[in-house]
């Protein structure tokens, strides 16, 4: 059965004021924000998974950063947050995110209604996480994802969104004189396409790092915001800054493989082991052992799979049975419970482990009130990039999204002023309907799903966590070869609820993110944060002080990292 591609007169047309597309942290601080300040705007969200539940914001396990205590201080934690960053991070934006976060999490517990756990002066209690000179992380047990999301979610039913469950934004659409109107969108169930025109457009997909063989992000997230800002001709940074979380669970083809088990059991004395017994992290940094940063144990454990010395699955090993089963079960419950889930038991015993990608530190171009070089169009939380540089810390990701998803409904208060609906350009709105209902129309050609497969393969071995200049050329080949297959695919419909469908849409947007991360990579010809050549194992100050840029046609550009808060200097 193929299903023609319709025609753009027959759209079912959704007018808006404002339309959120993503529902995770960012885009439901956004639509609080919004209704909060202008109750009479419409807002529109528009999420490709279920609204509040989709997403890595309730993924979040170990916490939330945020200088609470008066002997922290906001100085410290940005410190904190371009070390860690390695100094590629747009200061302003890494600036923003320290100086906001206490707010945020004040707002969430007085206004949204989350409980964070305290300790017994009846304190918010803040736990140690890696890199950072000062206990600042708030959390919920390890569920503080699901605390933050379950809260927000109930707010949405008192600020009353419309909301567009399972459907997926398409294609950002401008009109005649270059101006945004608005976005397609498809139904996901229905198979139907959307035209939702829109004064404001809100990008908060939550990035992607689902391009890997081995990845911990929910599924849904397929670097959609990116790849249709880009295809919009946004520009990018930093998207060779793909970070690599060093204990992803292996549980064969089950999904639960990638899924974290966060850096707390490192920091309560999780030991890691290689298939032959040894501590190996010994031979990477003696001193800090296990509690190394992620980069380094991350590639440690690579190193030691890629040598031999990793298990049958191709893993490592994370042990912590040595407090004692209560203890772990007590310190650790929902990792526990995963565990259980998957025939292993870490309160027990070992536990098979892997590097797995985590968390795109790449992204869109934005300002500090989330604006794009698009007017109309802002960007928050994972999609956009240069919050954190060469690096995350742990704690600043879920800051960053409800922060920046807080100013961009701010932001989209101030913008809808003035910016009346506009009608879209009907030739770029064909040309996403075509584009989108290609595979469906055709009658014979493979499948998307070996071809998900032969990316998530080349990402791994070609731009994973140890990369050299001949691997990443070999990748951007297959990534080519990739995308001219994907020209060919065929999706028997229906238009129903087709994962075949759905899996081929996804893979177009996966293989250009891709593409920025590779050809972002073979440009930086040096080591930093999370990014490492093999060929090139040195951080270069003197060259590399500069961030990558990508327009257009994946152009590329450097620019110097303005220090506009702190220079390496003054903290050497
Ligand atoms: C396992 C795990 C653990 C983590 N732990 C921590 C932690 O302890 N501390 C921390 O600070 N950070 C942590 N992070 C990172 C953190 O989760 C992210 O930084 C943050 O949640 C991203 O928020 P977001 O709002 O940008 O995106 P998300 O919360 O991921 O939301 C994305 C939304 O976009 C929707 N979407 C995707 N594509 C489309 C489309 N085409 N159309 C419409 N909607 C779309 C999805 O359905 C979803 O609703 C963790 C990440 C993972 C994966």
């Amino acid at each position: 059965m193929t299903v023609e591609i319709p025609d753009p007169a027959d759209l079912t047309v959704v007018d808006t004021d404002v339309a959120v597309v993503g529902s995770g942290g960012a885009g439901l601080m956004c639509v609080l924000h919004v209704k909060d300040a202008a109750p009479e705007l419409d807002v529109t969200v528009v999420s490709k998974g279920a609204v509040g539940r989709s997403g890595c914001t309730r993924m979040v396990q170990g916490g939330y950063n945020a200088v609470l205590d008066p002997a922290d201080s906001v100085d410290l934690h940005l410190r904190d947050t371009l070390e860690g960053g390695k100094f590629l991070n747009d200061q302003e934006l890494a600036h923003t995110l320290v100086t906001d976060a206490p707010k945020v999490i004040h707002e969430l517990e007085t206004r949204v209604g989350c409980f964070f756990d305290r300790g017994p002066d009846g304190r918010i209690h803040q736990k140690a996480f890696a890199g950072q000179q000062f206990d600042r992380t708030v959390h919920r047990g390890d569920l503080t994802g699901i605390e933050i999301m379950g809260r927000l979610r109930d707010q949405m039913f008192r600020v009353l969104p419309s909301e567009l469950e399972d459907v997926r934004a398409l294609d950002l659409v401008l009109d005649a004189d270059g101006e945004l109107t608005g976005l397609t969108a498809l139904d996901v169930r229905t198979g139907k396409a959307l035209l939702i025109r829109a004064r404001v457009v809100v990008v908060a997909t939550g990035g992607s790092a689902t391009m890997y063989r081995i990845a911990a992000p929910a599924r849904e997230k397929t670097g959609d915001g990116v790849a249709m800002c880009w295809r919009a001709g946004l520009p990018l940074r930093d998207m060779e800054m793909l970070q690599f979380h060093p204990t992803g669970l292996l549980a064969d083809q089950a999904r639960m493989t990638g899924a974290v088990l966060e850096e707390g059991l490192r920091g309560a004395g999780a030991y890691l082991f290689n298939a032959v017994g040894e501590r190996y992290m010994a031979r990477y940094d003696a001193e800090r052992m296990e509690r190394s940063t992620r980069d380094v144990v991350s590639r440690a454990g690579y190193t030691e799979i890629m040598a031999g010395r990793g298990t049958s699955a191709g893993g490592v090993l994370i042990d912590i049975s040595h407090l004692g089963k209560a203890e772990v079960e007590r310190l650790f419950p929902g990792m526990v419970e995963r565990t259980r889930q998957i025939g292993q038991d870490l309160a027990t015993g070992p536990v098979e482990v892997s590097p797995t990608a985590h968390f795109h530190m790449g992204g869109v171009l934005i300002d500090r009130d989330c604006r794009t070089e698009l007017a109309g169009l802002l960007v928050a939380g994972e999609d956009s990039g240069g919050t954190h540089g060469a690096n995350r810390l742990g704690g600043n990701g879920v800051a960053e999204s409800t922060v920046f998803g807080a100013r961009a409904g701010d932001t989209a208060v101030a913008e809808v002023v003035g910016r009346a609906l506009r009608e879209p350009d009907r030739a770029q709105v064909a040309a996403s309907l075509a584009r989108t209902y290609a595979p469906l129309s055709r009658t014979s050609g493979e499948t998307p799903f070996p071809l998900t497969a032969e990316l998530k393969d080349a990402m791994w071995l070609g731009c994973g966590v140890v990369r050299d200049g001949a691997g990443l050329r070999d990748c951007l080949g297959k990534i080519g070869e990739l995308t001219a297959r994907l020209e060919h695919v065929a999706v028997p419909g229906p238009a129903q609820v087709n994962y075949g469908w759905q899996e081929a849409l996804d893979l177009a947007n996966q293989l250009a993110v891709a593409r920025a991360v590779v050809v972002s990579a073979l440009h930086r010809e040096e080591s930093r944060g999370a990014h490492y050549r093999s060929d090139f194992p040195e951080q270069d100050d003197a060259q590399w002080s500069q961030y990558v840029v990508l327009r257009g046609n994946a152009e590329v550009e450097t620019h110097q990292v303005q220090h506009t808060r702190l220079s390496p200097e003054e903290v050497s």
